[in-house]
C-alpha cells in the first residue's frame, strides 16, 4: 500500500514537473512569438558564428566576442557597439525565461557589415528633462531662502513647452514637487527611450561673487578634476554606491564609446546657444554623470546660474529669465539636431 502511495506521489510530482515545464515553454514561446523571425537566442547566435558571450546582470551589458570581434549590447537598449562603431538596433536585446535573445538584425549588421554609424544615424525625437532635486530634497537654498528644486522645475516646464512647440517629444522626470531617486530618473529615460537627457540644476557657492551658467557632460570620474567632479556628484545626488569596480569599468567603457562624443557635442551646442543669447556661460566641463550610468543616453547637466549670487538669484526666480534659459537650451538642442541631420544627408 505504501508503495502505491509513494508511486502516486511520484506520479503527481512528475505530472507537476511536466506541467511546470509546459508553462515555462509557453511563457518562453509566448514572449517571443509576436515576432519570432526578429530574434535569435544568444546561444544560437554565438554557436552559429563561433562567438563567446558574457552577460553582466547588474549593469545589463552583454559582451559578445571572438578574436577580432567585439560586440557590446545593453539589455532593452537599441544602441549597440561593434568593433569601434556604434549603431542603433530596431529591436532591443531581451531577456525571457532565463534566456537572452538578440535581435536577428544583428547578424546583418555585424556580418554583412551594414552597420550604421551612430553619428549619422542619430536623430533627436525624445528628450527627457530632469528637474533636479524635489520633495524632501530642496537642492541648494538661494541667498534669499528659495529652494533650488522649485526653480529647476519651472525651467524644466518652460523647456518642455519650448521643445513641444518645436515638434519634439519632451518628457519631464517630475512635474510636481516630489522626491525621485536616482534610479527612478534613470528608469524614466529608459522607459521613454530618450535620445537625450537634460538635467536642470542651480548652482551655489560660498563665494557669493560666483555667477554664470555652467554646462557639464558625462565623463568617467577617473578623469581630471576628480575632487570637483565628486563634489558635484554628491551635491546633485548623482552619487551611486551600488556598482562594483568591475561593473563600473565595463560601463564606463561602453558609456564612453557610445555616448561620450554625443554628450560633448550636445554640451557644446548648448554652450554656443547660451552664448549667442547673451548669457554669461563657461565652456562645457566634464562631470561624473552618475545619473546616466544606467540610462545609456547622451546627457548634459545645466547649472543654470548661481543661487548664492544676489544679482543672479533675482533673475533665476524671474519667469521671463527662466523662459530665456529654456529657450537657450531648446535652441541648443535644435542646432545639434540640425547638425546631425545634415551629416546624415551627406
Ligand atoms: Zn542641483
Amino acid at each position: 500500500m505504501d508503495g502505491i502511495i509513494l508511486l502516486m506521489k511520484k506520479l503527481i510530482l512528475v505530472m507537476f514537473l511536466i506541467l511546470m515545464a509546459a508553462c515555462e515553454t509557453t511563457t518562453y514561446r509566448g514572449a517571443i512569438r509576436s515576432r519570432p523571425q526578429e530574434f535569435i537566442s544568444i546561444d544560437d547566435f554565438c554557436n552559429k558564428h563561433n562567438l563567446q558571450y558574457s552577460f553582466n546582470a547588474f549593469d545589463d551589458v552583454i559582451k559578445i566576442f571572438s578574436i577580432g570581434n567585439d560586440i557590446r549590447l545593453v539589455l532593452n537598449s537599441n544602441i549597440a557597439y561593434f568593433n569601434g562603431a556604434t549603431f542603433t538596433l530596431k529591436n532591443t536585446p531581451q531577456y525571457s525565461s532565463g534566456k537572452l535573445f538578440v535581435p536577428q538584425e544583428l547578424e546583418k549588421i555585424v556580418f554583412a557589415k551594414e552597420q550604421v554609424n551612430l553619428r549619422t544615424a542619430f536623430t533627436i525625437k525624445t528628450i527627457v528633462i530632469d528637474a533636479g532635486h524635489g520633495g524632501k530634497d530642496p537642492g541648494a537654498i538661494s541667498c534669499r531662502g528659495y529652494p533650488e528644486k522649485d526653480i529647476n522645475l519651472k525651467i524644466a516646464k518652460y523647456l518642455k513647452e519650448e521643445l513641444k512647440q518645436r515638434g519634439y517629444n519632451a518628457i519631464l522626470t517630475r512635474s510636481k514637487d516630489v522626491f525621485l531617486t536616482l534610479q527612478q530618473r534613470v528608469d524614466i529615460a529608459k522607459k521613454h527611450n530618450a535620445d537625450i537627457f537634460i538635467s536642470i540644476h542651480g548652482n551655489s557657492n560660498r563665494s557669493r561673487g560666483f555667477r554664470g551658467t555652467e554646462i557639464y557632460y558625462l565623463s568617467p570620474a577617473r578623469f581630471d578634476s576628480q575632487a570637483r567632479a565628486l563634489k558635484l556628484a554628491k551635491e546633485e545626488n548623482f552619487y551611486s554606491y551600488k556598482l562594483s569596480p568591475d561593473a563600473e569599468a565595463i560601463l564606463w567603457d561602453i558609456v564612453l564609446t557610445k555616448n561620450y562624443s554625443l554628450s560633448v557635442d550636445l554640451s557644446r551646442s548648448l554652450y554656443f546657444s547660451f552664448k549667442s543669447l547673451g548669457f554669461k556661460v563657461e565652456s562645457p566641463k566634464r562631470a561624473p554623470y552618475y545619473v546616466l550610468r544606467l540610462a545609456y543616453v547622451p546627457a548634459v547637466l545645466v547649472e543654470t546660474g548661481y543661487l548664492s549670487n544676489r544679482y543672479e538669484e533675482r533673475f533665476l526666480r524671474n519667469d521671463s529669465y527662466q523662459m530665456q534659459i529654456a529657450e537657450a537650451i531648446a535652441l541648443g538642442i535644435v542646432s545639434m539636431d540640425n547638425e546631425y541631420d545634415s551629416l546624415a544627408r551627406r
